[in-house]
């Protein structure tokens, strides 16, 4: 008999020495193995919730299958069976025709606990119960039976406390293997909002929580600028410049003076996205609607992404912003050359895909050298920031100025022909002839004076390089013939003397590189601006 034991209890322990994927593997396996070796018509695995004395049905192994099954019983009304089961550990029924053993199972799972609003990694005790039938053969069981059991249920319960931190820990390696997914997607986004929005669904699918939002501060952690969610069908919401509740801004300075990496207000967990001085928003979880336990491993994970993402959105933001300056010159807030380039070549591919016109306006103030000279550089600096704001004041949405060189400006006009040109260039011409230099040594006011050549696709050009050139020849037209004017090249082709043709202009002499392709794809990013420096 000794012998015998012995060896089931080998023989049971090697059964259930291998690595399950996860309790229900396990229980399956055990289940089986407690129907063969004491010829049970049926065995069930049963959660025990012992707060709410339930016994919830997991599982149910007879003869020819295993199942998984969903059921809530209720122990409340049987105290002394209860009494016994956590006593003993065992407890034999008396109410049936046939013989059934329960016995009890205890084990350790790692878990959360959120207590005065701070998450705690805690390991929870879980019990669970085994219930086995013979209702066939009725054959009792005996106490040398009841007493293996007994060991085989030690068995299993240290089963379960292994196959529940390998899973945790597989669920864990699982979420860092998505996190790094994400952040190379975040990386890989062109634009922080697209990034942030793949990050926030990924979040929201990995770790099943119902909401996901994101809240961006200032880099006090005062103010919310913007808010991105994700909820449960995978909607995404946006919204901009949420203005806060007093209850609200109390949470936000808790959020980013606590110590703590994550805090749980009301059901929500906030986990805070901060560098060393800067403050970056937060990300908010919680699965209010689902009521669903959010695990502690999410945490970790989260917490190990969220400084990840701190610092990455804060990068971008930077980069965003660089990129922004360094389209605009700093003196007169028009786009730079490198800008312009890049959207004359867009306008000029869109023109002949779909037949439509454009016109290129080059504009060069008169006797802009005089102007430093006699009044200084700082009123010419003014002049310069005087025709910008007239030039910018004068366009469409659609149209693109540039700052061309020193008092050279470039202005691209889409769907704009010839005669519309000329009515925009007669517009600006009087305009900025009304600037008056405020120079108060002058006796009689001084007036800007600008020359204008204009150029129109498709009659004057196919290229940018083309219509570029033939802007600057008529330019050079006008201010041969006196200044203060405005000319197209059709109708002062003839004026221009044979060797500016050939010759090559200022414009087509400094060739922007992307000007020459006319296909925004073949764009070359190359600058030759000055780098701008942040304020
Ligand atoms: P024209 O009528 O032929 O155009 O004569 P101009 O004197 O305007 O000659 P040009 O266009 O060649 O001269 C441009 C001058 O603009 C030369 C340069 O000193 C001045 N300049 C260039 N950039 C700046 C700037 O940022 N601020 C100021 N104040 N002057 C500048
Ligand atoms: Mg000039």
């Amino acid at each position: 008999m000794f012998d015998k034991r012995s060896y089931t209890l080998y023989k049971f322990h090697k059964q259930l020495n291998q690595s399950f994927q996860n309790k229900r593997e396990l229980l399956e396996c055990a289940l089986q193995a407690l129907r063969d070796l004491f010829r049970l018509d049926r065995v069930y695995f049963f959660d025990w919730q012992q707060e709410r004395a339930i016994l919830s049905l997991k599982m149910m192994c007879k003869k020819e299958y295993c199942m998984d099954m969903q059921e809530d019983i209720s122990v409340a009304n049987e105290p002394v069976f209860l009494r016994q089961l956590l006593q003993k550990g065992v407890a034999e029924t008396t109410d049936l025709s046939y013989p059934a053993l329960y016995v009890l199972i205890r084990w350790q799972r790692p878990s959360v606990e959120l207590k005065s609003g701070e998450v705690r990694s805690i390991t929870r005790e879980k019990v669970g119960v085994l219930r086995l039938e013979r209702f066939r053969k009725r054959r009792v069981f005996t106490p040398g039976e009841i007493d293996l059991i007994q060991d085989l249920g030690r068995e299993i319960s240290h089963n379960l406390y292994n196959t529940e931190v390998d899973q945790a820990k597989n669920q864990r390696l699982n979420m860092s293997t998505a996190l790094n997914d994400l952040s190379t997607i975040f990386a890989s986004s062109l634009r922080l909002n697209d990034g942030l929005e793949l990050i926030l669904k990924g979040v929201q699918r990995y770790f099943h929580f119902d909401r996901v939002h994101l809240y961006l501060t200032n880099s006090e952690g005062t103010r919310i600028k913007s808010v991105l969610g994700v909820d449960i069908s995978g909607t995404v919401t946006h919204e901009s410049g949420a203005s806060l509740r007093d209850e609200e801004k109390q949470i936000l300075k808790e959020v980013f003076d606590s110590s703590a990496t994550y805090r749980a207000i009301r059901s929500v967990i906030y986990l805070p996205l901060k560098l060393q001085r800067t403050k970056v928003g937060f990300l908010t979880f919680d699965n209010i609607l689902s009521r669903r336990k959010i695990g502690y491993l999410d945490f970790i994970s989260l917490q190990q992404f969220a400084s990840q993402m701190a610092l990455t959105i804060d990068n971008a933001r930077l980069f965003e912003r660089v990129q922004e300056l360094s389209n605009y010159d700093e003196l007169t807030k028009l786009p730079v050359r490198r800008y312009f380039n890049e959207k004359f070549a867009e306008e000029l591919y869109r023109a002949k895909r779909f037949g439509l016109s454009l016109s290129l306006v080059i504009m060069d103030i008169d006797f802009f050298k005089q102007i430093n000279d006699k009044h200084g550089h700082q009123i010419g600096d003014w002049a310069l920031k005087a025709v910008s704001k007239i030039i910018r004041s004068s366009l469409r949405q659609t149209d693109v100025p540039c700052r061309f060189g020193g008092d050279e400006m470039i202005i691209m006009l889409p769907r704009t022909n010839a005669e519309e040109a000329k009515v925009i260039a007669r517009r600006l011409q009087e305009r900025i002839h009304d600037i008056t230099l405020p120079d108060r040594a002058s006796v009689e006011p001084e007036h800007l004076s600008i020359s204008q050549g204009v150029s129109t696709y498709p009659a004057d050009g196919a290229t940018a390089d083309e219509l570029l050139e033939k802007a600057d020849q008529a330019l050079y037209v006008v201010k041969q013939n006196g200044r203060g004017s405005f000319a197209v090249y059709r109708e002062v082709a003839d004026q221009v003397p044979q060797e500016v043709k050939k010759s090559k202009t200022v414009a087509a002499a400094e060739k922007p590189a992307a000007t020459q392709s006319a296909h925004p794809a073949e764009l070359s990013p190359e600058s030759s601006d000055k780098p701008v420096s942040l304020p």
